[in-house]
């Protein structure tokens, strides 16, 4: 599990935030969360905080679920609820602070792709999903992609039932949030003259009894939501009808006793599975699925490079070839072209070695360069001993559109002890026995380049290349 690239998923509520350390598949790994605030500056800073907490270095990107409408594309927040994210720049500052790609997205378009991935709605194509919590929220999925319109579809907690009805935070009359959420809820129930305090489920016990006030406001809240749903159906024609949020599951029990009505439009109704969980699972997934349409939205042709990376000593030769063997990619390691030059001019010093190593890193993208449109390269270096621009620089010239990053490490007692077991059969110009302190203090600082979808080998481990192999054939496409 912890080579798999990982996203932090947040979620943002009335309540609470929550945030969780996300797998590939949507597996929750560890979650953190924080109270909810109005304040979005107060927010901003918890979710930071949150950020911080799950941070590692197999995190490739998070994601953010948001209340409201939200310009997922541009990564704006246009509206929001108790909390109003409007008014800061939400992914462009917690990028800043956290260093990862960010996306955004409304939290029921998040919850959708979690229920789609991993709930009640997996292996469905065409989903309608409302929550039903403090106000209703929407979702609708086409072909397993969320429908967009110009930035916000799919709001379908304002979807109008009552031409008369009460005023919306919309500007319209009569919206279903006004009648069929929590909110309304509680007003229905004020106006039957019950206490505060009563639950859904006393309703639902009141009813089962016989009693009639108790069934005439389970009657009010779930009509028009009735009416909203079969609205919706009748536009996106879905297979599934999915209910979540707080209350999703009172909702289809309240629906369920609403007399039966067979309109043209139909569909199932279901309760969604994922409960407050979904919405820090999509986001982690939304997350993960940027990043990788991100490496491959590049231009067509173009070359591609698993790039094995790792310090001397961390194991990634072994993890490259055997990647090479298994995915049939050339294997381009920078050992094995510079160190024929080395034996052959002899008598080198460690600068003369390092210029043998930019000169040779140069190679190796001058070959890729070379080879045909879509060939794909397996590249073994370590990464780190030239600046990042060089890199960038290198993949432009050599039409690299798509790169995924294997990040090969090891505690640095055991890359000394692999070094100096292998001292005598290291040509001469390479760093001998006192390059093994300095190894060391760099196996604590060295990173990943996190340079497009990352997996993480731990080389004191037996090395699942079953594992490397599935995940390469997920991330890199075409
Ligand atoms: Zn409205």
């Amino acid at each position: 599990m912890p080579h798999k690239s990982m996203a932090i998923g947040i979620d943002i509520g009335g309540t609470n935030l929550r945030a969780a350390l996300i797998s590939h598949s949507g597996e929750i790994l560890r979650r953190v969360s924080e109270k909810s605030a109005p304040d979005p500056e107060l927010v901003l800073g918890r979710i930071a905080d949150m950020v911080h907490r799950l941070d590692g270095p197999q995190v490739a990107a998070i994601g953010v679920g948001v209340p409201g409408r939200v310009d997922a594309e541009n990564r704006a927040v246009l509206s929001g609820g108790y909390v109003d994210l409007a008014s800061v720049a939400l992914a462009h500052r917690l990028e800043s602070m956290a260093g990862r790609p960010v996306v955004i997205d409304n939290d029921c378009n998040m919850a959708l792709v979690a229920e789609m991935a991993l709930g009640a709605a997996s292996g469905q194509a065409n989903v309608v999903m409302f929550t039903i919590g403090t106000g209703i929220g929407g979702a609708v999925a086409e072909g397993r992609r969320i429908v967009r319109g110009k930035a916000t579809a799919g709001q379908l907690g304002h979807i109008g039932v009552e031409l008369d009805g009460e005023v919306c935070k919309c500007g319209r009359r009569g919206c279903v949030e006004t009648v069929s959420s929590g909110t309304a809820l509680g007003g229905h129930i004020a106006r039957a003259g019950l206490g505060p305090d009563v639950s859904v489920d006393q309703l639902f016990a009141r009813g089962a009894a016989g009693d009639a006030t108790a069934r005439g406001i389970l009657d009010a809240w779930a009509r028009p939501l009735r009416a909203a749903i079969d609205t919706a159906v009748a536009m996106f024609n879905p297979e599934l009808v999915l209910l979540g949020g707080g209350l999703g599951e009172a909702a289809h029990r309240a629906l369920a006793d609403l007399p039966a009505l067979a309109p043209w439009y139909q569909a199932a109704v279901q309760p969604a599975k994922l409960g407050d969980d979904a919405g820090v699972i999509g986001a982690g997934l939304q997350a993960l699925a940027s990043v990788v349409s991100q490496a491959s939205a590049r231009p067509a042709g173009g070359r591609r490079a698993v790039l094995v990376n790792g310090i001397p000593a961390s194991g990634k030769s072994t993890v490259a070839r055997g990647i090479s063997e298994r995915m049939g990619w050339p294997l381009l390691a920078l050992d094995t072209i510079k160190n024929p030059f080395l034996e052959a001019l002899g008598g080198a010093d460690r600068e003369f070695n390092r210029t043998l190593g930019r000169a040779s890193y140069a190679a190796i993208w001058l070959v890729v360069g070379e080879a045909p449109a879509g060939a794909t390269f397996v590249v073994d270096a370590w990464f780190g001993f030239q600046p990042r621009a060089l890199l960038e620089d290198h993949l432009g010239h050599a039409g690299v559109g798509q790169t995924a990053e294997i990040w090969c490490h090891a505690p640095g007692e055991v890359l000394a002890e692999r070094y100096r077991a292998r001292l005598d059969q290291r040509p001469a110009g390479h760093p001998g026995a006192t390059y093994i302190p300095e190894l060391v203090e760099l196996a604590k600082r060295a990173e990943p380049l996190r340079r497009g979808p990352l997996f993480d080998v731990d080389t004191t481990k037996p090395i699942d290349f079953d594992a490397i192999s599935q995940w390469l054939r997920e991330v890199m496409h075409g």
